[in-house]
């Protein structure tokens, strides 16, 4: 990368925060809630983030760029496996770590895993306890303590993403810890995803949100077209599943299910692309796409 020119006080700080965690602590809530807006997708699905995804934030003392990461896991297929290694990269790429836990849960071994990684990783990190609008202040004081006793952050700080509580001293401190360094992104640039990845991964949410167990793991989303019209954006995509029963959950009781999704769907897009959008859906099989090296290209989940 090179920085854009321009004059810039000295102390203007610049990096990347990577947000690292088990799945489902909040870590995409976390990025969306710093953006003030929906970059990642968001579920009670454990996985919904399948890719490194960049957030960029740029303030008149700093920019900060956040990578949002699939949680860490233990993988069962190529798809995994890619995501494993995506949240492996961040860590490697971060100037600045955030790890998030669940206030619920406290450290759990999962997280242990996490703390074990970002200790070879020898970053300057921060923990942020999350979800603590669904716990008793007194709750919190074990895990602070226990996050103390590992040594590897600077500050234990107990946040909600979904309320906002204590997020304006998270990035405080975040930016803090960030070098010295320039602009690397325009400040309209919020994110490197294309608009069609977007679109693509709103759509997936929407599926995720309806359906449960097993079939939120088997849904990835294909755009197969997509036009810019003057009064309105038309889309057609392909939701893909891995077996039958799963297209018939999916499409629904006449359709009702599909419908639903497709609706609320498209409501997202139109908050993102600011015009009408006609969304059209198909639910396709396509068998065992998560061992397949080509299809997870297709779909932008390895390079
Ligand atoms: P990720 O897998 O770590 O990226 O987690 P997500 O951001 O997808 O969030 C997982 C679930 O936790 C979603 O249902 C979120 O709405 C919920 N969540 C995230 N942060 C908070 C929070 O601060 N409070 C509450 N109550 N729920 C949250
Ligand atoms: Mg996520």
């Amino acid at each position: 990368m090179t920085p854009l020119s321009g004059r810039l006080s000295p102390s203007y700080r610049s990096g990347v925060v990577g947000i690292i965690g088990r799945p489902n602590v909040g870590k995409s809530t976390l990025l969306n809630y710093f953006l003030g807006e929906k970059l990642a997708i968001v579920s009670p699905r454990p996985q919904t983030t399948r890719t490194r995804l960049l957030g960029v934030l740029t303030r008149a003392d700093a920019q900060v760029l956040f990578l949002d990461t699939p949680g860490f896991h233990r993988p069962e297929h190529a798809l995994g496996r890619s995501m494993l290694k995506a949240a492996h990269a961040v860590v490697e790429e971060a100037d600045v770590l955030v790890a998030v836990i669940d206030a619920r849960a406290g450290i759990t071994p999962d997280d242990e895993r996490v703390f074990g990684r970002l200790r070879q990783a020898k970053r300057p990190a921060l923990v942020a306890i999350n979800k603590i609008d669904l716990v008793k202040k007194p709750r919190l004081l074990p895990i602070l303590e226990a996050c103390a006793k590992t040594r590897l952050f600077a500050e234990a700080i107990p946040v909600s993403a979904r309320t906002g509580d204590q997020m304006p001293l998270l990035l405080e401190r975040l930016v803090s810890l960030l070098p010295e360094g320039p602009r690397w992104y325009e400040p309209g640039q919020r994110t490197d995803q294309t608009t069609r990845q977007l679109i693509g991964e709103l759509v997936r949410e929407q599926a995720l949100l309806a359906t449960h167990q097993e079939v939120p793991h088997a849904v990835a989303v294909l755009i197969d077209a997509l036009e810019h019209g003057e009064q309105l954006v038309t889309i057609q995509a392909t939701i893909l599943v891995e077996r039958p029963g799963q297209k018939a959950i999916l499409i629904g009781r006449g359709g009702a299910m599909l419908k639903q999704i497709g609706q609320e769907a498209r409501r997202q897009i139109e908050r993102l692309v600011g015009r009408k959008v006609y969304l059209g859906l198909w639910v396709k099989v396509a068998p065992q796409w998560r061992q397949d090296e080509r299809m997870l290209r297709q779909l932008g989940y390895v390079s």
